[in-house]
């Protein structure tokens, strides 16, 4: 097979529809749609030598089961002068960069061995344990979701790990998120110490950037989200499915050796969603001034947009170390690394970028 989409039994299934995050339930998203081949094309640089902050876990152990949470502050202490900041790092990781807990090479033979389905949610928490802590703390927030285990074939290890994972990390954030929003806030979960409340701001509908997309770059992805209903979704929506597929990512850099199939995209998700941003803020910025004006006065929004720059480069040369978890995303990437299109989200949170998750210096 030439690949498929990650999240294929994902959020687009009906019985979504109704759920807390009914926003996100129609997405027939994530349906099966075959790809061409991976060219990867590896734009980033070597963020990987930062791999293993600090497990700054256990400082800030908040709210383990959920529930809307009262937290409204920003949780970057970075509240200053121009642009923003990047979160707190752990004390391996140097300030002007964003790292968090992150080991692809711990050991999980034991957990391989020992593996059944009947003990398919342990092995899935203790997995996460090891090499992505905040995957777990999600995960371990979303017990009690009903759909949490739905989208795994529990029958052995590969398939849970390999091919489940992914899927359960995308939509229990959209349950995350969907679940912690209040009536005035939307949620945005990064890890278990780093959370942004900001107050909802439904901006203008996304299919007003599918025309905007460079006809190589368009994919399955914009025909999926950027039109019909998912088309209607807007600022806050963005940002959610970019942060899902963001745990996509993270979840792709540590199951390499496990993902039962070649072509798989992996990455694509990730980057389709951050130059979706990229339009939607070029949009925002020219068509809709006021509108911009008002999100970039929302620290966690600007604090969020700057943390997803940063995250997402230092997951993807963990997921570049398996070329074959990628369908379209070179072509993506090129589009997304075009100068006009870095300067939106430099623009917007008051900083230049690279293609890293260090800031220049
Ligand atoms: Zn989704």
């Amino acid at each position: 097979m030439a690949g498929w989409l990650v999240g294929l039994a994902g959020c687009g299934d009906e019985e979504r529809a109704g759920q807390p995050w009914a926003s996100a339930a129609d997405e027939a998203a994530d349906g099966g749609e075959t790809g061409g081949a991976d060219g990867l094309d590896d734009a980033t640089s070597g963020a990987g030598s930062l791999t293993q902050a600090d497990d700054g876990h256990g400082a800030d152990d908040r709210g383990e089961t959920g529930g809307p949470s009262s937290d409204t502050d920003d949780d970057d202490p970075s509240g200053d002068t121009g642009g923003a900041q990047p979160p707190p790092p752990g004390a391996d990781c140097p300030s002007h960069c964003y790292c968090e807990p992150y080991d692809p090479d711990a050991n999980v033979d034991d957990l391989v061995a020992g593996y059944s389905a009947a003990n398919w949610e342990s092995t899935v928490l203790e997995f996460l344990a090891r090499r992505w802590p905040a995957g777990r703390d999600l995960l371990t927030d979303s017990l009690d979701d009903p759909y949490f285990g739905v989208f795994s074939d529990k029958s052995s290890f590969d398939a849970a790990i390999g091919d489940g994972l992914p899927t359960e990390a995308h939509e229990m954030t959209h349950g995350w998120d969907f679940g912690h929003a209040t009536v005035s806030e939307f949620a945005y979960f990064v890890r278990d110490d780093l959370q942004y409340f900001p107050p909802k701001i439904e901006g203008f509908e996304r299919s007003e950037i599918y025309s905007m997309i460079a006809t190589s770059a368009s994919d399955t992805y914009a025909n999926l989200y950027l039109t019909g209903q998912q088309g209607t979704y807007g600022w806050m929506d963005v940002l959610d499915e970019g942060n899902c597929y963001m745990h996509d990512l993270a979840v792709y850099g540590v199951i390499g050796e496990f993902v039962p199939w070649a072509g798989v995209s992996g990455r694509d998700g990730a980057v389709a969603f951050m130059y979706y941003l990229q339009l939607y803020l070029r949009r925002a910025r020219t068509q809709y001034p006021q509108l911009y004006a008002q999100l970039q006065a929302e620290p966690d929004y600007v604090d969020f947009v700057l943390t997803q720059w940063l995250r997402m480069h230092f997951f993807l040369p963990f997921v570049d170390a398996h070329p074959e978890l990628g369908i379209n995303d070179a072509a993506i990437r090129e589009h997304m690394y075009l100068p006009e299109n870095v300067a939106e989200i430099e623009m917007f949170v008051g900083h230049e970028l690279e293609a890293s998750n260090c800031l220049p210096q």
